[in-house]
């Protein structure tokens, strides 16, 4: 992609250029267990939540399932996330349903790695050794899921709020550091269990 079309794909997606203009701050989160980071973007017709969390928060373990009970807990982790409207409610009044739900946890082998790649490379050589007896891990390595939920909106930009009800289902996290974004501008949110209302106007 040459700079110019670039350039112009940005201008098309002003929120998202927004948000990617803070790198800093979105990478600037450390791997806390009980917290993750929510990314929200709110775009004319579409809602755009991106997950970043320890694997903790949502397994109670860091590393590939071992046993039938762990490789239980990783199926219905990723059934619940799968079924993300019922973790997040947008404001009815934004008439939105949920368009795609992609995860990507180099530990689980789940999805594509796209941000730190070659690390990621490494974890799923290291996890393929794990047959000859050899560690990929050691005992105490931390790993994080990425999620992205996309919704599709009729009035996107009418949403004033999403119930998160993400702590009802995944009992170990308990405090949210959300970023949002709207064509109105920028700011932050914290939410816990007993405030799990996101704010979206400013
Ligand atoms: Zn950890």
């Amino acid at each position: 992609m040459s700079d110019i079309t670039l350039r112009r794909a940005l201008k098309a997606l002003p929120v998202l250029a927004a948000l990617s203009a803070l790198p800093a701050l979105a990478q600037q989160h450390a791997h806390t267990h009980g917290r993750m980071t929510l990314d929200v973007a709110v775009d004319e017709k579409t809602l755009t939540l991106e997950i970043e969390s320890p694997l903790d928060g949502f397994l109670g373990f860091e590393r590939a399932p071992r046993t039938d009970a762990e490789r239980k807990r990783v199926s219905d982790m990723v059934a619940r996330l799968n079924a993300a409207q019922q973790l997040f409610v947008p404001d009815p009044a934004a008439e939105c349903t949920l368009a795609t739900v992609t995860m990507e946890s180099a530990a689980l082998g789940l999805g594509e790695p796209k941000k730190d790649g070659e690390h990621a490379k490494a974890h799923d050589h290291d996890d393929k050794k794990r047959p000859d007896g050899k560690k990929g891990h050691a005992e105490d390595e931390h790993a994080d899921i990425d999620v992205d939920i996309v919704f599709n909106c009729a009035k996107a930009t009418q949403a004033r709020f999403i119930d998160v009800k993400l702590f009802d289902a995944f009992k170990r996290i308990r405090a949210i550091d959300a970023q949002i974004a709207t064509p109105q501008g920028q700011f932050k949110r914290s939410l816990r269990p007993d405030a799990a209302r996101l704010n979206l106007v400013r």
